[in-house]
């Protein structure tokens, strides 16, 4: 029995759903459940009634969020090393500093922070979602965090003002994109159109033709008469592009935009994790509380 059965069996013993984010390794992806953004993933956890436990392929802060909307269900992170680095960026401490020097503007967080930081927000928002997040307030200055490429994009689609917390937060993956790369293969591919995550830096978000989060680009391709692709985002996201359309061609804007964390989940630590249960997340309720009405405020706004 090869590992992959070895990992069906076990879902199937222990009434598991795998799900998987864009980013993971292509045999994660081809294994899992459920591939999709975190937006996508976190509902889908909250909609698969009859699974016990939740296997999390993704990173930290994600596990967290599935913890916190199943309360009732085991979340299982299968490699603990894997942690967001932007969502560490952001402390308590920043956020309730930020809070006390602009009373009265409500803090929304990008889901990529730890449960601590969302039981600190007003509501959620992903890349999805958070131009409509933002709209959805009643108020002109917003503190935003911890992504501030994203908070400079959102501020430019809704004309409010997002105050980024902290300062100067950023996805180290992301930010790998130069334009310059995308100057050289556009000469070699001159109609390809050019399809970056808002996570990426404004001089990128300029020589885009689409701007949107990694399930925004699925579609966007899916729907393009184009046939060619540059993407400015994790090379996760193009095994995904390929399988969805296989008459079409993609390209990485930059070869090495690869997130060390996301890939620190093999089949062998899946299969592990199932076998033994581990790791658990846990988030203690008290935090859970707030971080869930955050959570739960952000599924109530349209997108
Ligand atoms: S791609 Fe960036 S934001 Fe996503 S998990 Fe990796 S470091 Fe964090």
């Amino acid at each position: 029995m090869d590992l992959s059965e070895k990992i069906q069996n076990l879902k199937r013993e222990k009434k598991a759903i795998i799900l998987a984010h864009n980013y993971q390794r292509p045999e994660i992806q081809d294994i899992a459940d459920y591939v999709g953004d975190s937006i996508e993933i976190s509902r889908k956890a909250t909609q698969e009634e009859d699974a016990e436990t939740i296997v999390f392929c993704a990173v930290d802060f994600m596990a967290e969020s599935a913890a916190i909307l199943n309360p009732k269900k085991k979340v299982l992170l299968p490699s603990l090393g894997a942690r967001c680095p932007m969502a560490q960026m952001l402390t308590v401490e920043e956020i309730k500093r930020q809070k006390a020097k602009y009373p009265g503007a409500p803090v929304v967080l990008y889901v990529n922070t730890l449960a601590s930081a969302k039981a600190q927000c007003d509501v959620c928002c992903t890349s999805a979602n958070a131009v409509e997040v933002i709209q959805s307030l009643d108020a002109d200055t917003v503190l935003f965090g911890p992504d501030r490429n994203l908070a400079e994009y959102v501020q430019e689609k809704t004309g409010k003002t997002l105050i980024p917390i902290p300062e100067y937060g950023f996805c180290p993956t992301h930010l790998l994109f130069q334009p310059e790369d995308v100057k050289v293969l556009k000469l070699q591919h001159p109609d390809a159109e050019v399809v970056v995550h808002p996570e990426c830096s404004s001089e990128m978000r300029k020589v885009a033709d689409f701007i949107g989060s990694t399930s925004k680009m699925c579609r966007y391709a899916k729907e393009s008469p184009c046939r060619q692709f540059i993407v400015g985002t994790e090379e996760g996201l193009l095994h995904r592009l390929r399988k969805e359309n296989p008459e079409k061609q993609f390209f990485l804007a930059y070869e090495g935009a690869v997130c060390p964390n996301m890939k620190l989940t093999t089949l062998d630590r899946l299969y592990v994790s199932l076998r033994e249960e581990k790791h658990l997340v846990r988030v203690p309720e008290q935090t859970a509380q707030k971080a869930r009405k955050a959570l739960k405020r952000m599924f109530e706004v349209k997108s």
